[in-house]
Protein backbone atom coordinates (compact mmCIF):
# COMPACT_ATOMS: atom_id res chain seq x y z
CA UNK A 1 0.00 0.00 0.00
CA UNK A 2 0.94 3.37 -1.30
CA UNK A 3 0.96 5.52 1.47
CA UNK A 4 -0.60 9.44 1.03
CA UNK A 5 2.10 11.81 0.13
CA UNK A 6 1.78 15.89 0.62
CA UNK A 7 1.67 16.66 -3.21
CA UNK A 8 4.71 19.75 -2.31
CA UNK A 9 7.48 19.93 -4.76
CA UNK A 10 10.27 20.20 -2.23
CA UNK A 11 12.58 17.28 -3.53
CA UNK A 12 12.43 15.45 -0.37
CA UNK A 13 11.81 11.47 -0.37
CA UNK A 14 9.32 10.28 2.20
CA UNK A 15 8.82 6.48 2.39
CA UNK A 16 11.12 5.82 -0.35
CA UNK A 17 8.68 7.96 -2.51
CA UNK A 18 9.97 11.29 -4.39
CA UNK A 19 7.91 14.08 -2.79
CA UNK A 20 6.45 16.34 -5.84
CA UNK A 21 6.12 13.47 -8.12
CA UNK A 22 3.14 12.38 -9.60
CA UNK A 23 1.96 8.83 -8.17
CA UNK A 24 1.50 6.19 -10.62
CA UNK A 25 2.34 2.74 -8.98
CA UNK A 26 2.72 -0.31 -11.31
CA UNK A 27 2.63 -3.80 -10.19
CA UNK A 28 6.06 -4.94 -11.90
CA UNK A 29 7.79 -4.93 -9.02
CA UNK A 30 9.27 -6.86 -5.94
CA UNK A 31 11.30 -7.28 -2.73
CA UNK A 32 15.19 -6.28 -3.52
CA UNK A 33 16.87 -9.43 -1.98
CA UNK A 34 17.71 -9.15 1.42
CA UNK A 35 20.57 -6.80 2.63
CA UNK A 36 20.63 -5.38 -0.83
CA UNK A 37 20.80 -1.61 -0.69
CA UNK A 38 20.30 0.37 -3.80
CA UNK A 39 23.93 1.50 -4.59
CA UNK A 40 23.56 2.39 -8.52
CA UNK A 41 21.52 4.46 -10.46
CA UNK A 42 20.96 3.49 -14.34
CA UNK A 43 19.41 6.27 -16.91
CA UNK A 44 17.27 5.00 -19.66
CA UNK A 45 15.06 6.82 -22.17
CA UNK A 46 11.91 5.55 -23.35
CA UNK A 47 9.16 7.31 -26.17
CA UNK A 48 6.00 5.04 -26.46
CA UNK A 49 4.97 5.05 -29.34
CA UNK A 50 8.69 5.54 -30.78
CA UNK A 51 9.70 8.44 -31.39
CA UNK A 52 6.52 10.54 -30.13
CA UNK A 53 6.01 12.41 -26.42
CA UNK A 54 3.46 13.37 -24.33
CA UNK A 55 1.16 10.44 -24.83
CA UNK A 56 -0.21 7.66 -21.96
CA UNK A 57 1.70 4.67 -23.21
CA UNK A 58 4.45 4.74 -20.74
CA UNK A 59 2.15 4.70 -18.13
CA UNK A 60 -0.12 2.04 -19.49
CA UNK A 61 3.07 -0.09 -20.40
CA UNK A 62 4.20 0.13 -16.94
CA UNK A 63 0.75 -0.55 -15.35
CA UNK A 64 0.01 -3.41 -17.68
CA UNK A 65 -2.88 -1.30 -19.59
CA UNK A 66 -1.12 -0.80 -22.75
CA UNK A 67 -3.87 -1.22 -25.68
CA UNK A 68 -2.33 -3.56 -28.53
CA UNK A 69 -4.65 -2.40 -31.18
CA UNK A 70 -3.56 1.40 -30.59
CA UNK A 71 -0.55 0.94 -32.33
CA UNK A 72 1.77 -1.58 -33.98
CA UNK A 73 4.45 -1.53 -31.98
CA UNK A 74 2.16 -2.12 -28.91
CA UNK A 75 1.49 -5.45 -30.37
CA UNK A 76 5.05 -6.52 -30.24
CA UNK A 77 5.62 -5.07 -26.39
CA UNK A 78 2.08 -4.83 -24.62
CA UNK A 79 2.80 -8.17 -22.66
CA UNK A 80 5.79 -6.94 -21.10
CA UNK A 81 5.97 -6.78 -17.41
CA UNK A 82 8.43 -3.96 -16.81
CA UNK A 83 8.40 -0.85 -14.91
CA UNK A 84 11.01 1.91 -13.62
CA UNK A 85 11.30 3.77 -10.35
CA UNK A 86 11.27 7.64 -12.12
CA UNK A 87 10.08 8.99 -15.40
CA UNK A 88 11.22 12.18 -16.62
CA UNK A 89 8.95 13.83 -19.13
CA UNK A 90 9.61 16.23 -22.01
CA UNK A 91 8.56 19.14 -19.74
CA UNK A 92 10.34 17.84 -16.60
CA UNK A 93 7.52 16.62 -15.02
CA UNK A 94 8.36 13.49 -12.81
CA UNK A 95 6.20 10.18 -12.41
CA UNK A 96 7.39 7.24 -9.76
CA UNK A 97 6.06 3.59 -10.77
CA UNK A 98 7.48 2.02 -7.94
CA UNK A 99 8.73 3.02 -4.33
CA UNK A 100 12.77 3.12 -4.22
CA UNK A 101 13.06 0.66 -1.54
CA UNK A 102 11.12 -1.86 -4.15
CA UNK A 103 12.70 -4.04 -7.17
CA UNK A 104 11.77 -2.06 -10.87
CA UNK A 105 12.08 -4.30 -13.44
CA UNK A 106 14.12 -2.06 -15.80
CA UNK A 107 17.12 -3.45 -16.08
CA UNK A 108 16.55 -6.98 -17.75
CA UNK A 109 19.83 -9.06 -18.19
CA UNK A 110 22.82 -6.81 -17.25
CA UNK A 111 25.91 -6.48 -15.52
CA UNK A 112 27.65 -3.88 -13.51
CA UNK A 113 31.50 -3.70 -12.36
CA UNK A 114 31.17 -7.69 -11.84
CA UNK A 115 27.77 -7.90 -10.57
CA UNK A 116 24.66 -8.98 -12.71
CA UNK A 117 21.20 -8.57 -12.19
CA UNK A 118 21.45 -4.91 -11.78
CA UNK A 119 17.51 -4.70 -10.78
CA UNK A 120 18.75 -6.11 -7.33
CA UNK A 121 20.59 -2.72 -6.49
CA UNK A 122 19.63 -0.30 -8.67
CA UNK A 123 17.75 2.96 -9.03
CA UNK A 124 16.16 3.24 -12.65
CA UNK A 125 15.34 6.74 -13.88
CA UNK A 126 13.57 6.97 -17.40
CA UNK A 127 14.26 10.01 -19.64
CA UNK A 128 11.56 10.24 -22.02
CA UNK A 129 12.91 10.77 -25.44
CA UNK A 130 14.99 8.60 -27.83
CA UNK A 131 18.70 7.71 -29.30
CA UNK A 132 17.90 10.15 -31.96
CA UNK A 133 16.93 13.65 -30.43
CA UNK A 134 18.67 15.69 -27.22
CA UNK A 135 16.60 16.00 -24.13
CA UNK A 136 15.35 19.22 -22.66
CA UNK A 137 16.68 21.74 -20.13
CA UNK A 138 13.19 20.73 -17.68
CA UNK A 139 14.35 17.10 -17.70
CA UNK A 140 18.09 17.45 -17.05
CA UNK A 141 17.10 19.80 -14.08
CA UNK A 142 14.25 17.41 -13.01
CA UNK A 143 17.18 14.95 -13.22
CA UNK A 144 19.47 16.78 -11.03
CA UNK A 145 16.69 17.33 -8.57
CA UNK A 146 15.50 13.97 -8.33
CA UNK A 147 19.63 12.66 -8.18
CA UNK A 148 20.47 15.05 -5.47
CA UNK A 149 17.27 14.03 -3.33
CA UNK A 150 18.35 9.80 -3.78
CA UNK A 151 21.79 11.16 -2.39
CA UNK A 152 20.35 12.76 0.47
CA UNK A 153 18.52 10.19 1.15
CA UNK A 154 20.08 6.91 0.36
CA UNK A 155 24.01 6.59 1.46
CA UNK A 156 24.15 3.48 -0.27
CA UNK A 157 24.26 5.73 -3.57
CA UNK A 158 27.05 7.48 -4.76
CA UNK A 159 27.41 10.15 -7.88
CA UNK A 160 30.39 8.10 -8.80
CA UNK A 161 27.75 5.36 -9.43
CA UNK A 162 25.58 6.51 -12.16
CA UNK A 163 25.56 4.62 -15.50
CA UNK A 164 23.33 3.69 -18.44
CA UNK A 165 21.60 1.02 -19.25
CA UNK A 166 23.69 0.64 -22.77
CA UNK A 167 26.72 0.27 -20.47
CA UNK A 168 25.17 -2.40 -18.05
CA UNK A 169 23.66 -4.12 -21.20
CA UNK A 170 26.40 -3.61 -24.00
CA UNK A 171 25.18 -4.97 -27.26
CA UNK A 172 21.75 -5.38 -26.55
CA UNK A 173 20.45 -2.01 -24.98
CA UNK A 174 21.36 1.51 -26.22
CA UNK A 175 19.63 3.94 -24.19
CA UNK A 176 20.08 6.33 -23.12
CA UNK A 177 21.83 6.74 -26.41
CA UNK A 178 24.27 9.22 -28.22
CA UNK A 179 22.32 12.51 -27.18
CA UNK A 180 22.23 11.94 -23.60
CA UNK A 181 24.97 14.38 -21.66
CA UNK A 182 26.88 12.47 -19.62
CA UNK A 183 28.94 15.31 -19.26
CA UNK A 184 26.34 17.93 -18.10
CA UNK A 185 25.63 15.13 -15.06
CA UNK A 186 29.51 14.67 -14.54
CA UNK A 187 29.65 18.60 -13.69
CA UNK A 188 26.62 18.61 -11.89
CA UNK A 189 27.89 16.23 -9.89
CA UNK A 190 31.47 17.22 -9.67
CA UNK A 191 32.57 14.07 -10.50
CA UNK A 192 33.86 12.44 -13.86
CA UNK A 193 31.41 9.95 -14.17
CA UNK A 194 32.24 6.37 -15.86
CA UNK A 195 29.59 6.16 -18.45
CA UNK A 196 31.20 9.54 -19.72
CA UNK A 197 32.14 8.46 -22.77
CA UNK A 198 35.73 9.76 -22.74
CA UNK A 199 36.66 7.33 -19.79
CA UNK A 200 34.39 4.56 -20.32
CA UNK A 201 36.15 0.96 -20.24
CA UNK A 202 36.10 -2.06 -19.51
CA UNK A 203 37.41 -2.24 -15.80
CA UNK A 204 38.91 -5.87 -16.43
CA UNK A 205 40.72 -7.19 -19.40
ZN1 LIG B 1 16.58 1.05 -20.87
Amino acid sequence: MIEKIINKKDGSIRNNLLIGARQCPSPNCDERPSDCEPDLIVIHNISLPPNQYGGEGIDQLFTNTLDKDEHPYYADIHHLRVSSHLLIRRDGEVVQYVPFNQRAWHAGISEYQGRDVCNNFSIGIEMEGSDFEVFTEAQYMALEEAIRSLLNTYSSLSATAITGHEHIAPGRKTDPGPFFEWQKLSTMFSEKLPADASCMKKENT
